[in-house]
Parts: C-alpha cells; sequence; structure tokens
C-alpha cells in the first residue's frame, strides 16, 4: 500500500498540506492578487467529513504529518472540529496561519495535539506590517505570538523576504531568537498567479547569509533532517534559531516529502504544479481515489514541477499556469 505515494525518484510523500479556506482576513501583496481570486462555489469545498475522510485515507497509505493552511484556515467555522478529529490520527498535527485569530482557538490547540504553530509575519514594524497585509492588524498578530510561547508551543514564524521592504529588519528578526526559543524561517519570494513577482524584489539565500555573517561572528549552521525543508542556523547562545527557505535560489527537491491538497479537493504533487488531480470529484461519485493518487504521485518531476532553471522558474508563461498562493495554501 505505501508506494502510493512514492513518486518515480523513490521519494515518499509523507506530509500532507491541507488547504481548509480560500478566504483570508489579511491580504499580503505577495500572496493575494490584488483584484481577488475567484473563490471556488461553497459545494465545490471540502467538507469537514470530506476532509477528515481524505485525510485518513492519506494516513493509511503512508502519511505522517499534516499540516493545516489556507488562506487563513482560522477562519473556517468549523475548524476547532477539523482539528480536534484529526488530532485523534496518529499524525504529526501543525497549523500554518497568520496569527489574527489565534486567541479565540487557544483551547482547541491545546486540546489537540499540536505542538508547533508556524505563524507569518514579515515585519516587526507595526506600520510596514499595514502595508503589506492592508489591514491594521499587527498588535493582535504580535500579542498572539507572544500568548502561543506564554502556553508553551513552538512558535515558527515565517517571513517572506522582500528587498526595500523588510530585508533591512533581517538582523532584527535574528535577535528576537536571542531570549526567545522561537525559529525565524525567512522565505525567497516565489512567483504564483497575479503575485507581481519581480526579480528584483528577490532576496536570495546568499544575500541574507551575508547579512548574518557581517553582523554576527558566531553563527553555527544546524544538522540537516533527511526531508529538508530549510536549512537552520543558531547564533551561540541564542534560544532560538533561524532557518533560511530558499525555493529560488538553491531547493529542496531531492529530499521532497510534501504534497499538497486544496480547500476544493485538487491534489498538487508540488507547490508549483500547473496541473493538478481532482479528488473530491471521484470520492463524492464513489470511486476508489487510490489509483488516482498514486498515478498524480508518479507524475511528479524531479525539480519545481519541470521549472528546474531559474529562467524556467521565473518565466510568466510557466509560473502564471499556476495558482495564487492563497488558493495553495503554502
Ligand atoms: N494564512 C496563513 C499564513 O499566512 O500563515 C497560511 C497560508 S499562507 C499562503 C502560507 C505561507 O505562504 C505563509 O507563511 C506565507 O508567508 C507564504 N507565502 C505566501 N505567498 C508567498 C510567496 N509569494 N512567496 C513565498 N511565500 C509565500
Ligand atoms: Fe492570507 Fe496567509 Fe496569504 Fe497573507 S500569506 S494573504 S495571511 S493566506
Ligand atoms: Fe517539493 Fe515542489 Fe517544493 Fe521542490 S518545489 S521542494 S518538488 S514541493
Amino acid at each position: 500500500m505505501r508506494q502510493i505515494l512514492t513518486d518515480s525518484f523513490g521519494r515518499e510523500h509523507q506530509y500532507l498540506r491541507i488547504s481548509l479556506t480560500e478566504k483570508c482576513n489579511l491580504r499580503c501583496t505577495y500572496c493575494m492578487p490584488s483584484d481577488g481570486v475567484v473563490l471556488s462555489p461553497k459545494d465545490h469545498l471540502m467538507t469537514a467529513d470530506e476532509v477528515i475522510t481524505l485525510a485518513k485515507l492519506f494516513v493509511e497509505n503512508g502519511v505522517n504529518k499534516i499540516r493545516l493552511t489556507g488562506g487563513e484556515p482560522l477562519l473556517r467555522k468549523d475548524f476547532d472540529d477539523i482539528l480536534l478529529r484529526l488530532s485523534d490520527l496518529d499524525i504529526e498535527l501543525s497549523l500554518t496561519t497568520n496569527g489574527i485569530l489565534v486567541d479565540r482557538h487557544l483551547e482547541t490547540f491545546k486540546a489537540s495535539n499540536i505542538e508547533t504553530v508556524n505563524l507569518s509575519l514579515d515585519t516587526l514594524r507595526p506600520e510596514k506590517f499595514k502595508l503589506i497585509t492592508l489591514r491594521d492588524q499587527f498588535k493582535k498578530a504580535s500579542e498572539n505570538i507572544d500568548l502561543l510561547l506564554n502556553e508553551g508551543f513552538n512558535v515558527k514564524i515565517n517571513v517572506v523576504l522582500i528587498s526595500g521592504f523588510n530585508d533591512d529588519e533581517i538582523i532584527d528578526f535574528i535577535n528576537l531568537t536571542r531570549e526567545r526559543s522561537i525559529q525565524v524561517r525567512f522565505i525567497e519570494f516565489m512567483p504564483f498567479l497575479g503575485n507581481r513577482w519581480d526579480r528584483s524584489k528577490l532576496v536570495s539565500e546568499q544575500f541574507i547569509l551575508d547579512k548574518v555573517y557581517a553582523a554576527f561572528s558566531n553563527s553555527t549552521r544546524l544538522p540537516e533532517p533527511r526531508n529538508l525543508i530549510s536549512r537552520d542556523y543558531k547564533i551561540d547562545g541564542y534560544l532560538g534559531s533561524f532557518g533560511i527557505i530558499s525555493t529560488m535560489t538553491n531547493p529542496f527537491c531531492d529530499g521532497c516529502n510534501r504534497i499538497r491538497l486544496t480547500a476544493n479537493g485538487k491534489l498538487k504533487n508540488c507547490l508549483f504544479s500547473q496541473s493538478e488531480t481532482d479528488l473530491l470529484t471521484p470520492y463524492r461519485n464513489g470511486e476508489d481515489i487510490l489509483p488516482v493518487i498514486q498515478k498524480a504521485i508518479w507524475a511528479k518531476r524531479a525539480k519545481r514541477a519541470g521549472m528546474d532553471t531559474f529562467e524556467t522558474m521565473t518565466d510568466p508563461k510557466y509560473f502564471e499556469q499556476n495558482r495564487s498562493m492563497i488558493t495553495i495554501g503554502g
């Protein structure tokens, strides 16, 4: 059974990211197209029961880690129900959120098996937060980070770096790890449909490392797990750590174990895949979807859905055939 989730390069996909919604309460300019997205009709979205059943099917076939994402997953009215039901599965369960609604769901977080929460925060300055998210919610986001830390959760902070916007905050973010046991993860700005990606806005892994080495003489590279997601470092003596997700300039595809299920039930075998595989319709028709899943995984390309050079990766001809990030789930 297990080989259903193994691709033609021998990569086993044990990590499933499930998007719960295409909606969001922020409007991050690098994610949400300025003219919005066409939302799926409600009856095309997975119900809570369908999320659970499909998740179980993946777990029976080798998935051992599930991350809930979106859009903003906490916006979903039945989020607590979904989280608690998933927490009965024998998996590592986690969540990526913009943090705004975390306080309303804290008791459910505690009741589930979530240990780590990934929170997106691209700036430490309230006025810049409003510029990038188009919403005045910095205070709530940062209060909720403190709340999670005080409650003993591991917190990872995702920072999408954009040249000229927040690349001057790299060291400030790393300094957050001095007295707090958090992991900051700098993400290279990636192109998706409608997000106005521009090469001049890309802050590369090398740029980040140059900044780090100029500011600190005592950084250590941390050991790399097999299914690397970020290259991680620590400043000696600091409680937390930081990592770099260099999907654009130095991707991690060789050890990729990640697949995605969109809120409308489409399987994406890569973040950048231009094609997707509908699971929800055949599932609703009572068909056996295991062969469908197997075929989709087998078709996965070696690197970035076939965009293996920087040139192809940054050519709108290719990436504009993908969805907007808000409807994929990062
Ligand atoms: N709303 C939640 C949040 O922001 O954490 C979850 C969904 S969001 C799409 C998941 C992650 O994707 C976030 O950390 C976000 O910063 C990241 N992301 C969105 N657009 C991106 C882009 N163009 N390049 C790199 N990361 C991006
Ligand atoms: Fe919403 Fe997350 Fe996208 Fe920002 S990154 S618009 S919070 S889905
Ligand atoms: Fe995996 Fe695709 Fe990301 Fe590469 S680009 S690590 S293949 S999801």
